[in-house]
């Protein structure tokens, strides 16, 4: 019921804030604040966040990031190459604010919308990337974040590449009303394309992936990949709670739970996903 009241809210444009355990934890700020570690409060060396992958050294607490600095850890130096970043996002249902809220998050993150693409190689392999950013409004999925990852998933198809995405999300864009809810049949058909192509596609789920990307696209992966310790889920775990009323077990909706359920394939430390991802494309050539 909470699902649906939720849709009905976002058709009427109601106002619904994300739940509080999935807001954007300003983790950075205050690494750079206090010079340790908000997970396992060791204290960091200037630099020794960036040099590490943004892992922390002493308990491997994975710091959020944004689309630069996965590029940055992730591909070969100099291979990576945009695409798509001339499609700009538009009030459609004329939603109050909205125009408002996008030159803030355009000021905050240096980018015009929640969803970065791009080619690549990693370990010489090419690839298509689309990575979503979670400071752009919550990674929500509006029509163009939504017409962004639909166009990586068929660039792999037409350059018959792999495909990879990055997911952190809220879920749907509210201001966008029922054209956000869109995205999910749109992108869910072109992976299915890719399927009837042979073509693989692989999701890395990153802290936090909730909402319609979880219902959509990032379920739908040949290969579903998840950072560790991120929270994956559809409605929030205090939403949750409050609707059954039953105190959830520990660890719910983290990565190494979902491993357990069977929603995720495997949970990969970013120190490691070059490796993983060069080894999943060689061993799923398109057929
Ligand atoms: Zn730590």
């Amino acid at each position: 019921m909470a699902f649906f009241s939720g849709v009905v809210d976002r058709l009427l444009g109601r106002q619904q804030p994300l739940p509080q355990d999935i807001t954007f934890r300003d983790e950075r700020s205050f690494v750079a604040q206090k010079h340790s570690c908000p997970s396992c409060h060791a204290h960091l060396e200037a630099g020794e966040l960036e040099n590490n992958l943004y892992v922390c050294p002493k308990c491997g607490h994975h710091y959020r990031i944004n689309p630069a600095e996965r590029i940055r850890t992730l591909v070969d130096p100099g291979s990576f190459q945009e695409f798509s970043q001339e499609i700009q996002s538009v009030n459609a249902i004329g939603f109050p604010g909205y125009e408002g809220k996008l030159s803030e998050a355009k000021a905050a993150t240096g980018q015009g919308e929640a969803v970065t693409n791009g080619t690549a190689t990693i370990d010489g392999r090419k690839v298509v990337l689309s990575i979503m950013n979670f400071k752009f409004m919550g990674g929500s999925m509006g029509s163009v974040a939504g017409e962004k990852l639909t166009r990586a998933l068929l660039t792999g198809l037409e350059k018959q590449l792999p495909v990879v995405v990055f997911t952190t999300s809220g879920g749907m864009r509210m201001q966008e009303g029922i054209f956000s809810l869109m995205q999910m049949a749109k992108a869910s058909a072109a992976i299915a394309q890719l399927e009837l192509a042979r073509i693989p596609f692989f999701a890395v789920l990153t802290d936090p992936t909730y909402g319609g990307v979880t219902a959509s696209f990032a379920m739908l992966g040949d290969v579903i990949i998840a950072e560790p310790g991120a929270s994956i889920g559809f409605a929030g775990p205090r939403v949750i709670e409050s609707t059954i009323r039953q105190k959830l077990p520990e660890g719910f909706q983290k990565s190494e739970f979902q491993l357990e359920k069977g929603f995720v394939d495997t949970i990969v430390p970013r120190t490691a996903l070059r490796k993983t991802l060069a080894f999943l494309i060689d061993t799923h050539p398109n057929r």
